[in-house]
């Protein structure tokens, strides 16, 4: 295995810019620039930068038509005119300010850096600490607080443009489906997209377990969508499912979508995960990323909006990448003894899973 060396990319930007313009709190201003701050806050505190092994790096400048591997120009044009006028909303869950275009061209630039970086072997894992988000972005369109597809955009720039030809997998644990992403690969073999999400099963969604990718890409699209206020031990039973798959589809690289809002003190999400289980889900997927690719997986910040917990839920990543003993918070104590196990609803759910896709996998 080579020397550990986790690269954190990082940019004052993303503490600063693309200000959501209502100061009351509602849906759009959760996605503000104390995200970012507040991890940086506290990873300064607790001494991670003075771990040998982590290297602070800055994002990749990219040009605009880097953007058009994952977008359309009239997408790009549209971000940039409404910018340059000084922003707007664009629908009730996406807005515009006077430096979007800017940072979210920015974000796409980190989320290559940390994903390049992992296939160069300039380290061993990788955290883009980028904002604003990425897996709901479509092709032609914004949507759900995401401007840009930060992590099909470096897919397909490893692609294009490095002619990177090798398996990929994306683990993508933000509590939404990640249906941008899905878009991209639903008919790719050679990427495997895994959603975990909350899910709405009486009014119904995108995202259903039924949606299995498409042509030479079929079966390689799994969503497990599960009920609101899972718990830690729920999450963990629906994370084991990945086991069987991602042994048998061997990428040689994964990339996890890392959304922390099924924290269960995020205002957006409904869940009840603390942040231990984000941790004990780093240390697995590392264990995974080392059997399978000499430990290559990079991580892509995506949701989380409690500015109090995602900062201990970034340090419980990073604690897994870097081998060390995570202490949670205190105050997640309580928050522990909080919803009852939804196991017997996700083993139906497991069990349909199993089903529909046991003609395109040799071991499920
Ligand atoms: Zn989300």
């Amino acid at each position: 295995m080579p020397e550990k060396k986790v690269g954190i990319i990082l940019d004052d930007d993303f503490g600063s810019k693309h200000i959501p313009p209502y100061p009351k709190p509602s849906f759009i201003s959760f996605e503000h620039p104390f995200r970012i701050t507040c991890i940086l806050n506290h990873l300064e505190r607790i001494g991670l930068f003075k771990d040998n092994r982590v290297v602070k790096i800055n994002p990749k400048e990219i040009d605009e038509a880097i953007l058009e591997l994952a977008h359309s120009k009239y997408h790009i044009d549209a971000i940039k005119k409404i910018s340059e006028v000084g922003g707007g909303l664009l629908d009730e869950e996406v807005f515009v300010t006077h430096d979007t275009f800017d940072l979210a061209k920015k974000a796409v630039g980190g989320a290559i850096e940390a994903i390049v970086g992992v296939v160069k072997n300039r380290y061993t894992q990788s955290f883009a600490l980028i904002r604003p988000p990425g897996h709901h972005a479509y092709r032609e369109k914004s949507s759900g607080l995401c401007i840009f597809n930060n992590i099909a955009n470096s897919i397909l720039y490893l692609r294009k443009k490095l002619g990177y030809t090798k398996k990929i997998a994306i683990i993508d644990i933000d509590d939404h489906f990640g249906d941008g992403i899905a878009q991209y690969f639903y008919h790719d073999p050679s990427v495997l997209y895994f959603s975990l999400h909350e899910f709405d099963f009486t009014e119904g969604d995108i995202g259903m377990f039924d949606e299995l990718g498409q042509d030479e890409g079929i079966g390689k699209n799994i969503n497990f969508p599960v009920p609101s206020e899972i718990t830690n031990k729920d999450f963990e039973y629906c994370i084991d499912f990945l086991d069987t798959v991602i042994y048998e589809f061997h990428p040689a690289l994964i990339i996890v979508a890392a959304g922390f809002d099924m924290y269960y003190a995020d205002p957006i999400g409904n869940c009840l995960l603390t942040s231990t289980a984000y941790n004990h889900f780093a240390a697995k997927i590392l264990k995974i990323a080392e059997d399978l690719c000499e430990g290559r997986i990079s991580f892509v910040l995506e949701g989380g909006y409690d500015v109090i917990g995602l900062p201990y839920c970034v340090e419980s990543v990073l604690k897994a990448l870097l081998n060390e003993k995570y202490e949670a918070p205190v105050f997640e104590k309580d928050a522990l003894l909080l919803g009852e196990s939804n196991i017997e609803d996700l083993k139906k759910i497991k069990n349909m899973l199993t089903k529909l896709l046991s003609p395109y996998w040799e071991h499920i």
